[in-house]
């Protein structure tokens, strides 16, 4: 109870005004007062004062949540909403433990050289068994229904080598001239899992500046545990991240995905203040200071550089490719960055750039929604779909491989034909 307890305050100062349900991408599915912040909190608020128990229904609502901070934004009375629904979860695990098979991948999450990546290729011998490629999109269709991932579910299949695995990455974790490189990729588990060209066309576009150091011993972020409530585990892989990357001399630290960039800036060091260790929470704040997001890194072109691909850039029809830009959560509720992606496809491609409507609603993915309650998941991405739709885009682009599975999967379910793409593919 410590951990929430500590934030009663803040919870208290919840003055119950509703402004968070206007903007919860689960209320406006679920329509429920628990859905939204408010009914939450009020839940929350009635365990702390020992009115109500840890039970199912108490679980259900704390889940019903992508954690995409528009709530925490919105609230005029600066409520950190998300902080205590996290650790409400967090509360939750501690008292009833965690279900083996989540406990299983959890652990096994520690390191890409374990487990994990063992098991997942093993899986993926019986692909053919469970999945059928989609005729259409770029990605796998489950036959039928199967535990977390449903029936008609378009899936990412997993990458015939990791990105860690690459003869591109290894080299670049000894390589000779490593004493020079300033600058370090984070690939985080889906860039190396399901997406290893959105990591080495970083490399390739960061390379441009200097030597590009991937430290192979990187692991997971631990968003996947620090949102189930698992905060001991996460805190055990910010430790393991912030040794590997402080053994070199860097000046930054850069990662393709929105999600890791928020943890290894953020998370990491909000975990790491729990446990009192000054010389540890000072060691996580120097690591957090080298953390950019690529979208931010990457340097804007001026408009007389972009002279090449004009061709390639044009519809059959010679009208010009239309692209639009979803905003990732973590990307611009907890970073603040919204500009500098925008800004990348614009002055960096010749691509028509078209707002869609709506652009940072969530797409329904985070907090674990999507492998919790799929349905209520997906049933949030049908306003992203309907919003791309109506933009007429060819392609949407987006910072983060999460959202990028979650986007393919919802325009493929809702018939949109837009191609979704991280902004790096289109530099
Ligand atoms: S917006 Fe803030 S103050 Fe208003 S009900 Fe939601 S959490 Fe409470
Ligand atoms: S974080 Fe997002 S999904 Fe969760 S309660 Fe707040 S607005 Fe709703």
């Amino acid at each position: 109870m410590k951990r929430l307890a500590s934030l009663a305050g803040d919870l208290n100062k919840c003055v119950k005004c509703g402004t968070c349900r206007s903007i919860c991408p689960t209320f406006r599915v679920i329509g429920r007062e628990s859905a939204a912040a408010r009914g939450k909190l009020s839940l929350i608020r009635a365990y702390i004062n020992g009115d109500m128990g840890l039970g199912d229904d108490y679980l259900r609502h704390i889940k019903e949540c992508t954690m995409c901070g528009g709530c925490r934004d919105s609230c005029p009375a600066g409520v950190d909403t998300v902080r205590i629904i996290n650790a409400a979860r967090a509360e939750h695990v501690e008292k009833e433990g965690v279900s083996f098979a989540a406990s299983f991948m959890m652990k096994n999450l520690l390191d890409y050289k374990g487990v994990m990546p063992r098991a997942l290729r093993y899986v993926s011998k019986f692909r053919g068994l469970l999945f059928k490629d989609s005729p259409t999109e770029n990605g796998l269709v489950s036959r039928f229904s199967l535990p977390v991932i449903g029936c008609g579910r378009l899936v990412p299949e997993l990458a015939g080598t990791f990105f860690l695995d690459t003869a591109e990455a290894k080299t670049l974790d000894a390589a000779p001239d490593i004493n020079e490189a300033k600058v370090a990729f984070y690939s985080g588990c889906g860039v190396n899992f399901l997406m290893p060209d959105v990591g080495l066309k970083s490399i390739k576009a960061l390379e441009k500046s200097g030597p590009v150091l991937v430290p192979g011993a990187q692991v997971c972020c631990g968003m996947p545990a620090y949102y189930s409530g698992d905060v001991e585990t996460a805190k055990k892989l910010a430790i393991k991240n912030i040794k590997v990357f402080e053994s070199y001399d860097l000046d930054y630290i850069i990662t393709s995905c929105a999600t890791c960039s928020h943890a290894l800036k953020n998370v990491f060091k909000d975990i790491i203040a729990e446990t009192g260790d000054k010389a540890l929470m000072e060691r996580a704040g120097k690591f957090a200071a080298k953390v950019r997001d690529i979208t931010e890194f990457l340097p804007i072109k001026s408009p007389s550089a972009l002279t090449e691909g004009q061709d390639e850039n044009q519809s059959a029809g010679g009208k010009k490719t239309v692209v639009t830009y979803h905003d990732p959560c973590h990307l611009n509720r907890n970073q603040g960055i919204r500009d500098a992606p925008r800004d990348l496809i614009k002055s960096r491609t010749d691509l028509e750039f078209k707002e869609m409507r709506f652009p940072c609603s969530c797409c329904g993915l985070g907090g674990g929604l999507a492998m919790n309650n799929y349905e209520l998941s997906v049933k949030i991405t049908e306003r992203k779909a309907d919003s791309i739709r109506d933009s007429e885009a060819d392609i949407v682009a987006t910072a983060c491989p999460g959202c990028i599975v979650q986007l393919r999967d919802g325009l493929h379910k809702y018939g949109v034909k837009a191609k979704v793409v991280h902004v790096v593919d289109l530099l």
